[in-house]
């Protein structure tokens, strides 16, 4: 093998995993290439998740604003947009993100290959281009960073051209008048918000007893309501027994025996690790049923010299956390050890129309574990900046120890609430007896803001306690 197919470290996929470990590693100054299976950077995360999914989001919520908002809308005109028209927007922001990316690689000097990534020996790989050609690559260590997948169940025909995954739903090009969502979980609930923000009659099968349940009830039941107000109507506890494509669209039979008919159904019912193509057993590894790797504190796998980052080490799954273990695992690499970990209480934030975030125990978690929690509540309706941008759907709830006052968990329903609780979570994160509720009321808030939903939400908790 040439020497310059020789590396430090292979990186295999370019998502912010992959990204994040590349970049702290060819900072650290070793010799890094990284594998990209697609023809170019930023991985599910910027082609098929995150930034497509957000993007669409931005769109629709915009053309509600404008719909609903009388300084726009006059004599009874809406402006009206379908799925295809909006995929432009997607698509415009996709390509800045991709190029902001590959600058990354080009300043940083780190080597690109792009090509399907799969082990021949524990130190080799063989890189299969898009014209079959194929180059063996090796390194002294790898981190695996290849993402995640739809999961695709055997009797669902995802080559009907009416049946969708979150990956193929990007390529929508007609205009479904009625969708059925199967799977009511983040993603499929993101999902709802944008086809029924753009009008389209939603039905979203939940195989659950209640919308996304780690999060806390009464975030789940604004959810479910706002759901339910505007129209998508949520189907609990259902599971399918035969999704069948017919000419016109869709048809669901469903256990319980109801039967569903739509335009065209979007299937996002679990995610499936990248490891199929990998050839692990070359490597010496294996992967769990769902595709993922076993991975330490350090994410090595149970190969000393082959890492793993991101989806494909399962939970939390997030984008955010991906390039955070992506850096870690650099350390680790460098250094033997890494030098920070993952925080222990990682924000959750959902794009759903009201927005949803979250960080800390909920009610049902302190209740659970008998700890003496206090609440104090704030309502958007109720603060100068939400009436004045008419956002006044939304609430803020801050729990915290009735004795100690320790911040314990933060809920924040409405617009901007993925913004909002990064304020609550800095003071959360704060050591000693800084991090306890009276901090909202012993600072001044500028005003008119969002943020003061902290100090009424403080003031009201504070008041309970006797
Ligand atoms: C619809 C949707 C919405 C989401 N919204 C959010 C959100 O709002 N916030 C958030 O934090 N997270 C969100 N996520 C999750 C987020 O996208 C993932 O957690 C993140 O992309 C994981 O990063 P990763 O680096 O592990 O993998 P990925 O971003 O999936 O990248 C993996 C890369 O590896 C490549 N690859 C795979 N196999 C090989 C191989 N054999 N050889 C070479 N290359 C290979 C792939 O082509 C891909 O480019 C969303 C996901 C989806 C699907």
């Amino acid at each position: 093998m040439a020497e310059s197919n020789h590396f430090d470290v292979i990186v295999i996929g370019s998502g912010p995993g992959g990204e994040g470990a590349a970049m702290g590693l060819t900072k650290a100054g070793l010799n890094v290439a990284i594998v990209e299976k697609e023809t170019s950077v930023g991985g599910g995360c910027t082609h098929w998740g995150t930034i497509p999914s957000k993007s669409l989001r931005h769109a629709v919520s915009r053309i509600i604003e404008f719909n609903s908002n009388p300084l726009f809308c006059h004599n009874n005109t809406s402006l009206h947009s379908t799925f295809s028209n909006i995929l432009s927007h997607a698509k415009s922001v996709i390509d800045k993100q991709t190029r902001l990316r590959q600058s990354f690689y080009d300043r940083n000097q780190c080597s690109l290959i792009f090509g399907t990534a799969r082990f021949t020996d524990k130190h080799t790989i063989a890189v299969t281009q898009l014209d079959g050609t194929e180059e063996l690559y090796s390194a002294d260590q790898f981190v695996i960073a290849t993402g995640s997948r739809p999961y695709q169940p055997k009797d669902v025909d995802f080559m009907h051209d009416r049946i969708y995954d979150s990956d193929s739903i990007l390529s929508l090009s007609h205009d479904p008048r009625h969708i059925i969502i199967y799977g009511a979980g983040v993603i499929g609930c993101e999902y709802a918000s944008i086809f029924r923000g753009l009008g389209v009659k939603t039905d979203l099968i939940n195989t659950r007893d209640r919308l996304l349940s780690f999060l806390d009830n009464e975030v789940s039941d604004a959810l479910s309501y706002h759901f339910w107000n505007s129209g998508v109507v949520i189907r609990n506890d259902e599971t399918y027994e035969k999704i069948e494509g017919t000419d016109q669209g869709v048809i669901i039979h469903l256990e319980s025996g109801k039967k569903m008919r739509a335009d065209c159904l979007l299937f996002a019912n679990g995610r499936a690790g990248n490891t199929d193509k990998l050839n692990l057993s070359a490597a010496g590894l294996n992967a769990d049923s769902r595709g993922q790797l076993n991975v330490d504190s350090n994410y090595q796998t149970d190969v000393a010299h082959i890492y793993a980052v991101g989806d494909v080490i399962g939970y939390p799954s997030l984008a955010s956390a991906a390039y955070d273990q992506g850096r870690f695992v650099a350390q680790a690499i460098e250094k033997g050890q890494a030098d920070s970990h993952l925080i222990e209480d990682i924000p959750t934030g959902i794009y759903t129309i009201p927005e949803i975030s979250s960080v800390g125990k909920t009610e049902q978690e302190l209740t659970t574990a008998k700890i003496p929690y206090e609440v104090g509540r704030s309502s958007f309706k109720h603060l100068a900046r939400a009436q004045i941008a008419g956002k006044d759907i939304g609430s803020l709830k801050i729990l915290f120890h009735r004795e100690t006052k320790e911040i314990l968990g933060i809920h924040c329903f409405g617009e901007r609430a993925a913004e909002i609780i990064h304020i609550g979570q800095a003071i959360m994160e704060q050591k000693g007896e800084a991090n306890t509720i009276d901090y909202f009321v012993n600072t001044t808030f500028n005003y008119p803001t969002m943020a003061e939903a902290y100090r009424v939400a403080a003031l009201n908790g504070l008041n309970r306690l006797f």
